[in-house]
């Protein structure tokens, strides 16, 4: 293969990520706030690739992806597992939260990792993936007729090789009651070169929908673009997550522009989340009073389909909010309290 069918390959891309400070600095001249962090012991997987790494002259993108000695601080409220999904573990590989969609842990790997990640605890950690390893979970998911909604996430099950997502999707859809199957990845944005046909016909074969996570305009590379109108012309049906970062995407101008090239490239915008209080994430939290000023300075302005919902995970385990206004939320202190679908209060740490 020459350089460029090397580049263009995914296994490539993996095999040559960047995980050290001195082939970063073969990318991008760093701050020394960012070379101080590789000093010290990072507390957070650290890994791009290079597809990824040729986008990070982008201020907005160097800061969800390069280690800083910020994230060794644990702010007010912060936990390792923000939403008390080891509580709801069922078995090894499997949250069941809401009543009828379990989260289906595939993978902890992940070919880029982000800084504000609600599972850095696992992330980039061993677990066993090996397709075999999950018989405990599909009998459990066999078992609950009440299961409708599989998501399989992790980690990014994307990076798993097409035969063994072709098992995992398989089994996963001979269960009867299970009417929805999604995948939630960043692989199109990080790893663009993995959305092969071939990928795409399984995702096909299983009626995959997929849950992108994009988190800002520079991300929608012509490599990214053109992997979203492949997964697009095979026919599966994607939505993007956003998440809102400080000093990354919280003007309405960052996410006008994000929203509108998703709705381009056939990703409908569909929840835009208030960053997860997950230990190490503070320099990366906004208030809950500015994503509500921010989505509302989009609902009305723009076309209704570029707009997400707002929503907050309540920590601990209650589930998406959707916020739409003010009054639907009070402050305690450096609480910020709502209700969830149950009419249950939760309550999200917002230091004043
Ligand atoms: S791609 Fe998803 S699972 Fe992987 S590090 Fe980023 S947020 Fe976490």
């Amino acid at each position: 293969m020459n350089t460029i069918e090397f580049y263009n390959d995914w296994k490539w891309q993996i095999a040559n990520r960047i995980s050290t400070l001195d082939q970063l600095e073969e990318y991008i001249a760093l701050t020394r706030e960012e070379q101080a962090a590789f000093e010290g012991e990072i507390p957070l997987s650290f890994a791009v690739t290079p597809h990824y790494a040729s986008l990070l002259k982008n201020d907005a993108l160097r800061k969800t992806v390069i280690p800083t000695d910020r994230e060794n601080k644990v702010g007010t409220g912060e936990l390792a597992d923000p939403l008390g999904e080891e509580d709801h573990r069922a078995t090894p590989h499997l949250i069941h939260t809401y009543p009828d969609k379990v989260l289906f842990l595939a993978t902890t790997f992940c070919s880029t990792y982000c800084r504000y990640c609600t599972r850095s605890r696992m992330v980039g950690k061993p677990l066993e993936f090996d397709v075999s390893t999950f018989d405990e979970t599909f009998q459990y998911i066999e078992e609950h007729t009440e299961i409708r909604d599989v998501l399989i996430s992790g980690g990014d099950p994307l990076t798993m090789t097409d035969s063994v997502l072709d098992e995992l999707l398989s089994r996963v859809r001979n269960i009867p009651h299970v009417r929805m199957v999604r995948i939630g990845s960043k692989v199109p944005v990080v790893l663009p070169q993995r959305i092969t046909g071939e990928l795409c016909s399984i995702l096909r074969k299983h009626r995959v929908w997929l849950s992108l996570h994009f988190i800002h305009a520079a991300e929608l590379s012509p490599e990214t673009q053109t992997a979203c109108r492949i997964l697009s012309d095979h026919g599966i049906g994607m939505v993007s997550q956003t998440v809102l970062l400080k000093g990354v995407n919280d003007d309405t101008q960052s996410l006008i522009d994000l929203f509108y090239g998703l709705l381009e490239i056939n990703v409908k915008p569909y929840y835009l989340l208030q960053c997860d209080p997950v230990q190490g994430s503070e320099h990366f939290r906004t208030s809950v009073e500015k994503g509500i000023e921010l989505i509302q300075s989009l609902h009305g302005h723009i076309c209704g389909l570029a707009v997400p919902q707002y929503v907050i995970d309540a920590p601990g385990g209650g589930g998406k909010v959707p916020i739409l206004g003010k009054e639907q939320i009070r402050r305690e202190g450096d609480d910020v309290v709502f209700l969830n679908y149950l009419g249950k209060e939760y309550r999200y740490p917002d230091p004043l």
